[in-house]
Formats: structure tokens, sequence, C-alpha cells
């Protein structure tokens, strides 16, 4: 979820102080928990479509919930933009966004990838892939989430911990399908086969896949990519020992997320927070979502990035995203019940 630094850093893209500047009319205050390097390609490419300025404020996904708290109808934040839609429902809760009533945003965005009240909206997707080192673990025994459960797999399965948002959003997704006795069932399962506790983020996951450490891990497909196209010959190495594999294509699909975002209830300026909520939806913004960080766009005519597209079309779960938000806390209490740290 956080890919860079975890601490609150000010970045004045427009060389104007934030608190001095936020009234003006003519600007738009970004609160973000996504940090691709990508995202200061679209602030940029928002300022020059329109002509308004991006103030940006970066930080953890709780640290901005709490400023946005403390701050309450003073804070001059216009938009929360976050990854995972588990932490936009967590914004939705703490009653941070106002609904936005946008025809274009309607038409663009998917119903499954945005909230039902309209409170927040997916700009991009990215899908939850089994990835394993063919060396260790036959591809074709692992084609479903559910597959992770054989005993085959004992002490070959790597994850990342539990309180990561992605995997959160997973069980949700997988409790709104299977079931609890099922998901909990399934928690257990994979617990039992794991080479070790969980540690360690997506990419660090796929490369103790590619070493052969572990056999086989869940990972958000973008991680995959940038392996293929770093500029090290070792990551490059790593992708070509990992076998993607997309889950669940004979079921419901390949458990998808998304990044996006809402306009905040205190918006100072909310006719910039909607101009700058449907920038992220138009063609140029959803372009740079796939070309520069290999997410798919959220706008289905959009096509996705070539090393995206090479990978092949898949099945995805439709399944409308704010339930992985609703299932979240009955999520982590699985986790914890069955030693999924
Ligand atoms: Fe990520």
């Amino acid at each position: 979820m956080r890919c860079k630094a975890p601490h609150i850093v000010i970045a004045l893209l427009t060389f104007a102080g934030l608190p001095a500047a936020s009234q003006a009319a003519d600007e738009v205050n970004v609160y973000s928990a996504r940090h691709y390097d990508s995202d200061a390609l679209l602030y940029d490419g928002f300022r020059k479509a329109t002509g308004i300025p991006v103030n940006l404020i970066e930080g953890n996904g709780p640290e901005l919930l709490a400023r946005l708290k403390a701050e309450g109808p003073s804070s001059p934040a216009d938009v929360f933009l976050a990854v995972d839609a588990g932490n936009l429902w967590l914004a939705e809760r703490a009653g941070i966004f106002q609904p936005v009533d946008s025809k274009l945003l309607d038409a663009r965005v998917p119903a499954h990838l945005r909230d039902p009240k309209n409170l927040w909206f997916g700009a991009s997707t990215r899908a939850r892939a089994i990835f394993v080192n063919p060396k260790k673990v036959d591809p074709n025994i692992v084609q479903r989430y559910a597959d992770l459960v054989s005993p085959s797999l004992k002490g070959k399965v790597c994850m990342r911990s539990s309180s990561a948002v992605y995997n959160l959003s997973l069980l949700g997704a997988l409790i709104a399908r299977w079931g609890d006795a099922r998901a909990d069932a399934w928690v257990k399962g994979v617990v039992a086969n794991f080479a070790r506790q969980p540690a360690g983020n997506d990419t660090s996951l796929l490369k103790a896949v590619a070493s052969g450490e572990c056999g086989v891990t869940i990972a958000n497909h973008y991680y995959y990519l940038r392996l293929q196209k770093s500029s090290l010959a070792a990551e490059r190495d790593a992708a070509k020992a990992l076998t993607l594999i997309w889950p669940d294509q004979d079921g419901p699909g390949a458990h998808v997320n998304i990044s996006g975002g809402g306009m905040v209830k205190y918006a100072p300026h909310p006719a910039a927070a909607v101009r700058f909520l449907e920038y992220l939806a138009s063609d140029a913004a959803q372009r740079i979502f796939t070309d520069a960080n290999y997410e798919f766009p959220a706008v289905a005519t959009v096509p996705a990035d070539a090393a995206a597209q090479a990978l092949g079309r898949f099945k995805i779960d439709p399944i409308n995203v704010s339930v992985y938000g609703a299932n979240q806390g009955k999520a982590q209490m699985m986790f914890d019940r069955g030693g999924w740290r």
C-alpha cells in the first residue's frame, strides 16, 4: 500500500505554501496516501489540462486520516487519494468524504469500481495474482486462491502480513464469495502451508519466490511488471523465474482492487475537487496510471500499457469493491484467529 517514505512530506508543486494558499479559488489541495513514481505526472497533467495547480500532502493512510479528522471543518483538503478500496472505505467510515454528482464519473468509472453512494471512485485497477516458481511448484496445481491450501504446498507458501490492506481486501472478497466458514478454513489451510512467517512487501515476496526460497505467493500484478521492466538485470531475471497465474479463471475470476479517491466533506475548492476527480478518469490520466505504473485503466475504453496487455486477457471478479471494506473487520479477526500474522 505504502510504497515510499512513511513520513508526511509536503511537496509544493506550485511553490505556494499550502496553508496560506488554501483559500485561493484556483487550486486544489490533495492529500494522497498513494505514492508511486507515476503520481507526479498526474498532478502535472491536471495543472496543464486545467490551469489549476495541485498542492500535495503525502502521508500513509492512517496518518492522513488522523490529520483529516483532527482538522475537521477547517481542513484545507479537497481530495483524498488512496490505494485499495479498503483504505477508501476506512476514510468513508471516518466521515471524510462528501458525495460527488458527476455524469462524467458515472459514465466512465464502472459501477463495481466505485462507492455505491458516490463517495469515492476508482481510477485504476490492480489484480492480485498468484506467482509460482515452476521449479518448485507445478503451476497447474495452483490455478485458484482455494488451491493454496493444498497439502502438496506444505512449506512452500510465502505471504505478506495480514495487516497489509491488500490481503485484508482479498480475504474480504473471499468472505463475500465463500461465506465465513470456508474463508476461515482457507486462512488456516494457507497458514499450515507457510514456508515462513509473513514478512516483506509484494516485491520482496516475488523475489523470494524467484530465488526458490518460497514456491508460491500472491502479489499485485504491477510489481511483477516492474521487475520485468527493471533497469537491474537481477530484477529482470527474477521476473523470468516467475510464472504468473490469473486465479479462478474457471470460477468467479481474479480479485481486483482499485486506487482512487473522493472529495473531502469540507473541501474549500469543491469545483476544483470534482474537476480533479474527473481528470483522473480522463484518457490522459488513465494512460499515466497504466503507462507509468502498469496498473489497468478503470475506464474500459482506454487500452492498458503494452506490458500489462502482454499478461493476457483474464476474467476479473466483478464484485463491488466496497465489499472489501465492509468485510475488513471480519477479515482481520479471521487472520488473527488463524495465526496469519
Ligand atoms: Fe502497491
